[in-house]
């Protein structure tokens, strides 16, 4: 069936680079995108057409790191650096998962709160529990989120109540995986990282990654405590990505959050795998990580994109995300010189960027499903001149939040509005 959205477009099909159509069509086919355009094509004319008048119609947010338990905690706890946040504050509020109505509760509430915001892929961790995960997928799905969630492996440093054996671990992760069967959420590989998984451990990991072609999600190179513990862990390794790629971990489409303090090295080895490296600008803050240097990343070939990383990050909304990572570039520029990230780039990574991970084109492309979200200005600040449609864009970022959005497209599907 042929729909039509109207309204105006913005979409980022190159780093850097926008398309705009000012009061444009885009043409769908059973929800795929067939193509934009300036008038409506002759063959469309009796088509419905979903007129949105001088609403954006953006592309939709790609989440690519986040803790789906964490969100219970979300502006908590931001006073320790990494390891003694995780032990401190988070372990023990994941360990509240083995309770299934908790986290159904929890799940639901994140799920819309997500479609609300407008991000409609993600790639997330949930606990390490099995039964709480399979209830994770089932509310995304339900929500109309789509993407990737992970059953976190954990067999040493989680304290009493947050670790498994290497044997359940292995089993439990066998059993999940078993019951997987949501049309969009799919599950990947998650070693929460290196201090929390024996080397058993990962190398089972890495044989089940490779007998069932699955993804793999972890973190890297986040803090320099914990840079120097993996050191201590692993003294084989010269470099932390060498403690996953020895296991078959590091691997196109393996997803790395973080990168803060990667050395040349390992960004090549990131680049030269095809790892997509997650930037997380909020959540390197709070926790008092550092700033990563996402240009250095970019200039030498390694795929980013951006994650709130809820709970270390405050923001689940990727427009707050974006504008964050945009500030932190800014940090790096007066410390270091760098060229900081623009808006048009920050959109591109917040968006196109994520989407590229799971198959999709640049920008709105046709033959993609569509993913887009319908902004109404109407909350915003009377401008003092009439704006361009990239000046709305910039203002769209910086001020948008759930009030603001009117509907979400989410794989060719309206699931908000
Ligand atoms: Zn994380």
């Amino acid at each position: 069936m042929t729909t039509i959205l109207r309204g105006n477009i913005i979409h980022a099909p190159a780093l850097g680079r926008l398309e705009t159509l000012e009061r444009g069509y885009l043409v769908l086919e059973d929800g795929v995108i067939r193509g934009l355009y300036p008038a409506l094509p002759a063959a469309c004319r009796n088509a419905p057409v979903e007129d949105y008048g001088e609403n954006l119609i953006l592309q939709s947010f790609a989440d690519m790191h986040l803790h789906a338990p964490q969100y219970a905690m979300v502006g908590m706890g931001m006073d320790l650096p990494l390891l003694d946040w995780l032990n401190t504050y988070t372990f023990p509020v994941e360990a509240r998962y083995a309770d299934l109505d908790y986290a159904r509760r929890s799940y639901r509430k994140l799920a819309a709160d997500l479609i609300a915001r407008g991000t409609t892929r993600v790639a997330m961790f949930s606990t390490l529990h099995t039964d709480a995960t399979l209830i994770l997928m089932e509310e995304l799905e339900r929500a109309g989120v789509t993407g990737y969630v992970g059953k976190v492996n954990m067999d040493r440093n989680g304290g009493e109540k947050l670790q498994e054996t290497t044997d359940e671990s292995v089993a439990e992760t066998l059993r999940w995986l078993e019951q997987c069967c949501f049309e969009h959420i799919k599950p990947i590989l998650t070693p929460r990282f290196t201090p929390s998984c024996t080397d058993t451990l990962m190398e089972q990991l890495g044989r089940i990654a490779a007998e069932r072609r699955l993804y793999v999600q972890s973190h890297l190179s986040e803090n320099t405590g914990e840079m120097d513990w993996v050191g201590e862990l692993c003294p084989d390794c010269g470099e932390y990505w060498e403690t996953y790629a020895k296991h078959g971990l590091w691997k196109s489409h393996t997803i790395m959050a973080h990168c803060v303090h990667s050395s040349e090295r390992e960004q090549r080895a990131m680049a030269e795998a095809g790892v997509l490296a997650v930037h997380c600008a909020d959540s390197n803050v709070n926790i008092l990580s550092g700033t990563a240097p996402v240009r250095q990343l970019l200039e030498r070939g390694v795929r980013v994109a951006l994650g709130s990383d809820v709970a270390g990050g405050a923001q689940l909304g990727m427009p707050q995300v974006i504008t964050a990572s945009i500030r932190a570039s800014k940090v790096k520029c007066m410390e270091t010189g760098m060229p900081f990230l623009t808006v048009p780039e920050g959109y591109y990574l917040g968006t196109t960027a994520g989407h590229r991970y799971f198959g999709a084109g640049e920008g709105f492309a046709a033959g993609d499903a569509l993913h887009a979200v319908v902004v109404d200005e109407s909350r915003f600040p009377e401008p003092a001149r009439p704006l361009s449609l990239s000046e709305r864009l910039e203002r769209a970022l910086y001020l948008m939040d759930d009030r603001d959005l009117r509907a979400v497209y989410s794989e060719g599907r309206k699931v908000l509005g």
